[in-house]
């Protein structure tokens, strides 16, 4: 290494990485077994990493995608966060970080009035939303106990037992909502905290938000389907979550944005943020929530809102919408295809009548539709998060797997 280091200073080999990104990865050499004593170089790391990384990851935009809740993301955030890995800032720490501060506050004061809230912050995903948001139900509203519905995620339990809450498991409907009648002001204890779910991680079913407001604290986890709000045709399918005391969204789900992004939402951020904020030390200002070192998830965000404004991504989710609603079709018409429900938010849940459902999506391009177990039967998932998927195509590609079935 001469006394000047390039490592810090790229010169056209980081051109050459955005060449990688557009080209066929070559056949994929070993990645050695053990920690090389000499480095190979960057352009040489490239070149041997491209085929593992590039190569073999699924393509989330290929046309026949529609099995999860990963988006595709729009190219300007491969830029932001490239400048953002450039720079390295850290919203822990106000002086290396002056502009992403500004930017994660922006981005949060122009999405807050769709969900009635009024502030909150960034973090790396809605597991870590949703523990933050009954964090703050524990300390702020005094919450002893979690109730949220068998369809809710695994995330709510297990946030309520890393707080040493008790977590009850409601029933759901036959329509996979939960079941309020087992809500009913008299059956609620005093110090609980609801946990109403926007969009289901199996089926996409959105609980009855008019429930808000009844516990202590209500928290929606719309880590799915929050982005709807975005939407004037499909935002109405979330009125009442603006009775909630805290919201958690996946950014980086129907929000396109890379990993880790998600948005913790409160109705009375001053108050939750007593509960939340550790300071003193060598932090300058208060570290608010649970992570400490944080990177520049929302210049990513503030990027894409920029770039497609509110009426892009309304546009791309009603388009997300719309496939849902056409592939729900196509199965509810097809003999030898059973629809689980309607789609409430993108999710299309069937089964084939005569074979089992992996034998079907054994058939089927990977990546097309996963797998989900509902009552402890396998049924086939199709989510819309990919907006240039073909629908037509993938519901002929659908058809012909059934019809061959023999
Ligand atoms: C995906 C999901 C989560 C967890 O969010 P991550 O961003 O993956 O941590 C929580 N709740 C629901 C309903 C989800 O779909």
């Amino acid at each position: 290494m001469t006394d000047k280091d390039h490592s810090f200073t790229a010169g056209q080999d980081l051109a050459h990485a955005l060449a990688l990104l557009h080209q066929q990865s070559p056949t994929a050499q070993d990645i050695p077994a053990q920690l090389p004593t000499t480095g190979y170089g960057e352009r040489a790391t490239l070149d041997l990493l491209a085929p593992h990384v590039l190569g073999q990851a699924a393509r989330l935009d290929r046309p026949d995608t529609l099995a999860h809740m990963d988006p595709p993301t729009p190219w300007i955030t491969w830029a932001s966060a490239l400048w953002n890995a450039r720079l390295n800032q850290n919203l822990l720490h106000p002086a290396t970080a002056p502009f992403a501060r500004t930017a994660e506050a922006t981005v949060i004061d122009w999405l807050i009035p769709y969900f009635g809230m009024d502030g909150g912050h960034l973090c790396a995903g809605s597991t870590l939303a949703n523990l933050t948001a009954l964090w703050a139900a524990r300390e702020v509203a005094g919450v002893k106990v979690v109730l949220a519905s068998q369809a809710a995620h695994l995330s709510v339990a297990k946030a309520a037992h890393i707080l040493g809450l008790n977590y009850v498991s409601i029933p759901t409907q036959r329509n996979g909502q939960i079941d309020d009648s087992h809500l009913s002001p008299d059956r609620l204890p005093a110090n609980a905290c609801l946990v109403l779910t926007a969009g289901s991680t199996a089926t996409g079913v959105i609980d009855p938000l008019r429930l808000a407001g009844r516990a202590a604290w209500t928290h929606v986890d719309a880590a799915w389907a929050g982005p709807l709000r975005l939407s004037p045709s499909h935002a109405p399918r979330l009125d009442g979550i603006e009775q909630a005391d805290s919201i958690a969204v996946s950014a980086h789900k129907w929000l396109f944005q890379p990993k880790e992004s998600a948005l913790i939402l409160f109705r009375d951020t001053a108050r939750a943020n007593t509960a939340l904020s550790f300071g003193g030390g060598y932090l300058a200002t208060p570290n608010i929530g649970l992570q400490g070192s944080r990177g520049a998830a929302a210049v990513s965000l503030l990027a894409t809102l920029l770039a497609w404004g509110q009426d892009g991504f309304a546009q791309r989710i009603a388009r997300c919408m719309a496939m849902a609603e056409r592939l729900a079709e196509a199965v509810d018409a097809h003999p030898a295809l059973q629809l689980w429900g309607q789609p409430q938010s993108g999710v299309v849940v069937f089964r084939p009548l005569h074979m089992a459902a992996q034998a079907l999506q054994q058939r089927l391009p990977e990546g097309m539709f996963s797998l989900c177990m509902l009552d402890e039967q396998p049924w086939l998932r199709s989510v819309a998060a990919n907006p240039v998927a073909d629908i037509a195509g993938i519901i002929a590609t659908l058809s012909v797997a059934v019809d061959n079935r023999r």
